[in-house]
């Protein structure tokens, strides 16, 4: 008899988990990683932030059963997602027109948002940005979307082109959904200047868009607040949009899968119909999300010797990758490269785009073991000052 399953096609595999597999498989000790989404301390080592040790050990030493969860998960930690993502005095907090969930990382929240849109309105498009993290495509296409790409990455200019992303929204129809990074945007590290944003926020308004904003990496851009200031300025504008928050990166928690979605309402009583209706999406996916991550975050975003100690951790690792992508031009200038290469220190977050093309990405993997996405997209939060050295001699030697 037919095997059930005999007509299931292999699916690709994963771009990065493949490029992860290869590194591990390289012989060459002076290997580096820099394919990875993650962030390295100056050792090469995932830290473990000491806030989320204290915190951890606080509640590992009060132990609690564990019931279910409420849907929409830790009260507290919803409330503390609100005041980190919207400043907790602001009227749209206070007033209680945001609709937040707690949700199984960035990506969880996304999804959450993703389903949800699908129910209101399912003729809409979902533009994201050319290019944008991998995953954006794939999520809003399984939730049911036609999803396309506005212009972002103009690599001839090294940053944005702003000109053809502003015609793109314009030309856009109401209701499309627009998927934005809110900062260090994944994959190239350009994000839009505050004048920028400003006129983006002008046509999603006028051209009745709804805004989906990516924020999973709060903190690593110009800091919390600073980063947080284009949310600020979402709510300024007085449009309703959603923001999906990730804590995988900001606190080193990326196997506990913590983050949220929060929807900005015009009221009360409308954020109270929203929320219920994330409520059933989460109860028919997952029923409940899960206990621990989300205490840890929430323990310290709500004490504030804790809180003091991660926003100074965080701080640390935003200085830290900085100075990597200074220290990487100072060496690739040294190692002979001719080129203006002040755009790598004008990118922000974890990764860079490093102009390099595949075959130049794909020599640095064969002849020196230096793994970096075929996009040119290296991980400069997985330099440190043992590599950078071999990385920038590598690089000056492929270009
Ligand atoms: N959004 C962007 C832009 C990302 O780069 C990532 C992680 O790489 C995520 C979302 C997913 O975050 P999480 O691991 O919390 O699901």
């Amino acid at each position: 008899s037919q095997s059930l399953f005999a007509a299931v096609e292999m699916a690709p595999r994963d771009p990065i988990l493949g490029l992860n597999e290869q590194f591990n498989a390289d012989p060459n000790p002076a290997k580096v990683n820099l394919g990875v989404g993650v962030y390295y301390d100056e050792n090469g080592k995932l830290p473990l932030l000491k806030c989320v040790a204290t915190a951890e050990k606080q509640l590992v030493e009060a132990a609690k059963p564990r019931g279910y969860l409420p849907i929409d998960g830790i009260a507290v930690y919803d409330k503390a997602v609100q005041g980190l993502v919207f400043g907790a005095a602001h009227e749209a907090v206070t007033s209680g027109r945001i609709a937040t969930v707690q949700g199984l990382g960035g990506t969880g929240g996304l999804k959450i948002g993703a389903d949800f849109l699908k129910r209101l309105n399912p003729a809409a498009k979902v533009l994201i940005s050319d290019p944008s993290w991998e995953n954006h495509r794939a999520l809003f296409t399984n939730a049911g979307f036609a999803v396309e790409a506005y212009p972002y990455y103009d690599a001839a200019a090294r940053g944005i082109d702003f000109v053809a992303m502003l015609a793109a929204l314009q030309a856009a129809p109401a209701g499309t959904i627009v998927v934005l990074h809110a900062c260090c945007h994944n994959p190239t590290g350009y994000d839009l200047s505050p004048v920028q944003w400003l006129q983006v926020i002008e046509v999603l308004k006028s051209r009745q868009l709804v805004p989906f904003l990516d924020m999973a990496y709060q903190g690593f851009g110009q800091g919390i607040a600073e980063d947080g200031a284009v949310i600020e300025r979402f709510l300024e504008a007085g449009i309703d949009f959603f923001v999906s928050t990730s804590f995988s990166k900001s606190f080193s928690l990326y196997g506990e899968r913590v983050g949220a979605l929060s929807v900005v309402c015009e009221s009360k009583d409308e954020a109270a119909r929203v929320l219920s209706q994330l409520k059933i999406v989460i109860r028919t996916n997952y029923s409940n999300p899960p206990t621990f991550g989300a205490q840890v975050v929430a323990t310290v975003l709500t004490t504030p010797a804790l809180r003091a100690l991660w926003e100074e951790e965080l701080a640390g690792m935003r200085v830290r990758i900085k100075a990597m992508r200074e220290l990487l031009v100072t060496k690739l200038k040294a190692a002979g490269v001719k080129e203006d290469l002040s755009f790598i220190t004008r990118q922000q977050g974890m990764f860079s785009y490093s102009g390099l093309n595949a075959a130049q990405m794909q020599r640095l993997r064969g002849e020196f073991g230096i793994y970096g996405v075929d996009s040119g997209r290296i991980c400069v939060a997985a330099l440190n000052e043992h590599n950078i050295g071999a990385v920038a001699k590598a690089m000056a030697a492929v270009v």
